[in-house]
């Protein structure tokens, strides 16, 4: 098959949809790859490390779009690329269509056949394309909370370690997911004292395990959070309620009983943030206070650390773009339920129910 990726051109998207080894990969398969010249600049891969992979580099996105069977991408597809899709074209990359009527509407005209990583499942019930976002997120949340409490930051002067002597900063993670359990990784790497709420019983017995006594773990009910959040240093939201917005687990009131220069990084912002006081911020100017608290609400996270995010978002997408690619869309999907879980239009017609729902079209 021939495999096409464009350059993003969502503003201040830096990743791409595959990387060289990727590339190497599917051309080793017997594939032909081509990348649009400089699709790789955003995170240090060269059009020769894509040639030497056995791509081709193409001039802009047009040749792309038009040599292509299959066009694999990060993020969804901007008006001028929509219409770029032929009937049959197969797009593979985030969509995000529930909340996007206007793409939704361009693609189905198109005929193309698009499937989207995030409705893409896997045997236990998760999400396997967004979980390398969500571990991204995660991970980065402790590093951007360790940022903005230093003073210069308007923060309270902590450091998250502590030294011999000095007592450790405090970590508060809401919700012990992927997300959740990643920032929890890090600050324990910091030596920080932290604690994981949760309400799954189940999840905070596997986080006490796997950590053994180096957290501890709450059941998250609102009394339990306000105490907490009173004495935290940082506070990391991690919620989610599948296919709903995050619940408002810290308040106003809450925020208020804080301690100047705490921080609050609210990862699940992008399903409408669990304190009450966020809002979405943007890597240009990530933060507001509220109370004297530093609120940190990047919806999407992961594109600062864009190298890093484009290699784990490619081990995750690689062996189902291989699958596309070896056995052809229609069959790769009839043969695994998962796969064909993330197929949301086809041949003109919406096939993903709850984003037919979602949008109030015909499904
Ligand atoms: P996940 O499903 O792995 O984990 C969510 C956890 O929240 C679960 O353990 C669940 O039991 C818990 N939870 C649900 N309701 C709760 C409540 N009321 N109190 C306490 N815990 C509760 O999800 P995830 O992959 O870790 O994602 C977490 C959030 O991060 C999502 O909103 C996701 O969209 C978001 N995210 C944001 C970015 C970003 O850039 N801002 C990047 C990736 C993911």
């Amino acid at each position: 098959m021939r495999i096409g990726v464009p350059a993003e051109i969502k503003n201040n998207e830096y990743r791409v949809g595959l990387t060289p080894a990727a590339a190497r990969e599917l051309t080793r398969a017997g594939h032909e790859v081509v990348v649009q010249s400089g699709a790789g600049l955003g995170v240090d891969f060269a059009d020769a490390d894509y040639l030497a992979a056995g791509a081709q580099i193409l001039p802009d996105a047009r040749a792309v779009f038009d040599t292509a069977e299959m066009i694999v991408k990060v993020k969804e597809p901007q008006a001028s690329e929509v219409a770029m899709l032929r009937p049959g074209q197969v797009l593979f990359t985030y969509l995000h269509l529930a909340a996007d009527k206007p793409q939704t509407e361009g693609l189905m005209a198109s005929g193309a056949t698009a499937i989207a990583y995030e409705t893409v499942t896997s045997r236990d019930g998760t999400l396997p394309l967004l979980k390398p976002m969500s571990e991204v997120a995660g991970r980065m949340s402790v590093q951007c909370g360790a940022h903005y409490l230093e003073k210069h930051q308007g923060g309270r002067g902590v450091l998250l370690g502590g030294v011999p002597g000095v007592e450790p900063g405090r970590v508060v993670i809401l919700g012990g997911g992927v997300a959740g359990f990643n920032a929890a990784q890090m600050a324990v790497g910091l030596r920080a004292d932290v604690t994981i709420f949760d309400i799954s019983n189940a999840r905070l017995a596997e986080l006490d395990t796997i950590f053994d006594n180096r957290i501890r773990t709450a059941f998250a009910s609102s009394d339990a959070i306000a105490a907490a959040v009173r004495e935290a240093d940082l506070v990391i939201g991690a919620v989610l309620v599948p296919g709903a917005a995050a619940p408002k687990l810290v308040t106003r009131e809450m925020v208020r009983t804080m301690r100047r220069g705490a921080v609050l990084v609210d990862i699940a912002i992008d399903q409408g943030g669990c304190f009450e006081t966020s809002h979405a911020t943007t890597h240009e100017n990530p933060v507001f206070e509220v109370d004297g608290v530093i609120h940190y609400c990047v919806a999407n996270m992961p594109g600062a650390v864009a190298r890093t995010s484009t290699m784990a978002l490619g081990n995750a997408t690689l062996p189902f773009v291989l699958r596309l690619a070896n056995m052809g869309a229609e069959a790769a999907m009839a043969a695994d339920p998962h796969l064909a879980a993330g197929l949301n239009v086809a041949g003109g017609k919406l096939l993903h129910r709850a984003v037919a729902d979602a949008l109030d079209l015909p499904f």
